[in-house]
């Protein structure tokens, strides 16, 4: 077994059980990608056992701070075991959920999502990747499912060294299947869409929308950043009389309006538009166009910590525009998937939009990700997805 040993001082985030040991802490050391390592203090003392990635700037992610522990087969089995009976007691509305959240999960760079009766998994570790074989057959066994498509496409692998790869690991078959996700039907493509997918984490946001547009009443609704038109969907099971879909995906806005059928509602009651979400604001301003509800789900402005001044621009932006459009009264349900933007900041940037709309509102909710998206205490980087309702004087 190899052993890294750690500089003086560096010891600490290990204790705190923060599971990754960045280049910098390492004194001496090494090992191959994705083996597994005992990490040491700089005395020597035991600290964790991880996974080696010779080519990541996080050149150690934790599985065990057990010194008892081995790192084998049934480590993954009861670690996948546990998450799965977790996601047993979670309140998830819905036959598609993530089952495996990585850090959160003590399984680092692992994602592992079920959409009904089909296993998606992201190795986006050289440790995850080493352990493949071994986590897709206690993945089948634990679910009793038998397809499992792998989406390890991720941007973050060529950060571990690792070439992309996509296909089915275990059965196969149509890549096409369709979730139920609380009152609605929607339809994804693990082959194709987005992450391994679909958008998971805003299911109780979108069911939050839809009890928000009849409570409050909201006939026109702007979708912006739609992906495949689950808020849109929301939005028409709320009651509003038209909603449009904004989104620069051709093939996700063709998906939002199969959902609007796929659900029953009358299609002249959605449309769809293929365009930069910035600009249609804008257009939208100058028409002197209003809504009573606009949603604003970005992609991720600001990766990291160091973007986050140019996003905080781009958000303001946004909002800004948003703010002006909604009619008194309305509702503004505006998000950041950014890790770089703390929630503190997020609720500074959209009062920035707010002083220069100018526009003020009732913050009515502060929300983020579904549980099933957890975050520990001990890893704060696990935070990412937040969101403010607003309700606009
Ligand atoms: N709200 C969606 C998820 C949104 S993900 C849901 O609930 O499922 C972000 C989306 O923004 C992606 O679909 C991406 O295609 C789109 N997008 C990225 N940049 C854009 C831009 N400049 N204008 C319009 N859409 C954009």
């Amino acid at each position: 077994m190899k052993t890294i040993r750690l500089r003086e001082g560096k010891e600490r985030s290990l204790q705190r059980r923060h599971p990754w040991v960045f280049e910098g802490s390492i004194a001496k050391g090494s090992g191959d990608a994705g083996e597994t390592v005992k990490v040491t203090a700089a005395d020597g003392s035991f600290l964790a056992w991880g996974a080696y990635s010779p080519a990541s700037q996080i050149r150690v992610r934790a599985w065990s701070f057990d010194e008892a522990e081995r790192i084998d087969a049934d480590f993954f089995e009861r670690r996948i075991e546990a998450a799965l009976a977790v996601r047993a007691r979670l309140p998830i509305a819905s036959d598609a959920m993530r089952l495996i959240h990585g850090e959160a999960d003590g399984l680092p760079g692992l994602v592992v999502d079920r959409y009904a009766d089909t296993l998606v998994a992201q190795f986006a570790s050289t440790g995850s990747e080493r352990w493949k074989d071994v986590i897709a057959d206690h993945l089948l066994a634990a679910t009793g499912l038998t397809r499992l498509y792998e989406r390890s496409d991720a941007n973050v692998r060529s950060l571990e060294g690792l070439e992309p790869r996509t296909g089915w690991l275990r059965g196969k078959g149509e890549t096409e299947v369709t979730l139920q996700e609380h009152q609605w039907r929607l339809s994804l493509d693990v082959a194709e869409g987005h992450k391994t997918g679909y958008y998971l984490d805003q299911r109780d946001n979108r069911k939050k929308f839809a009890d928000a547009v009849r409570h409050y009443g909201a006939k026109r609704v702007l979708n912006c950043y739609s992906y495949t038109g689950g808020f849109s969907v929301a939005a028409l099971a709320g009651g509003a009389d038209e909603v449009l879909s904004v989104d620069s995906s051709g093939p996700a806005l063709a998906r939002a309006d199969a959902h609007v059928r796929l659900n029953g509602f009358d299609a002249a009651r959605h449309t769809s538009l293929d365009a930069d979400v910035n600009q249609t604001l804008r257009h939208c301003l100058e028409q002197g166009r209003t809504f009573d509800a606009i949603v604003l789900d970005p992609p991720k402005f600001a990766p990291s910590a160091a973007h986050a001044e140019r996003a905080s621009r781009a958000y303001k932006d946004i909002n800004r525009l948003a703010l002006k459009l909604l009619a008194p009264g309305g509702l503004l349900f505006t998000f950041s998937c950014s890790g770089g933007i703390s929630a503190d900041l997020f609720h500074k940037i959209v009062a920035g939009a707010g002083l220069d709309a100018p526009a003020d509102g009732f913050i009515l909710d502060r929300v983020g990700a579904t549980p099933d998206h957890p975050q520990t205490i001990c890893f704060p980087e696990g935070e990412y997805l937040k969101g403010l309702l607003i309700l606009k004087r």
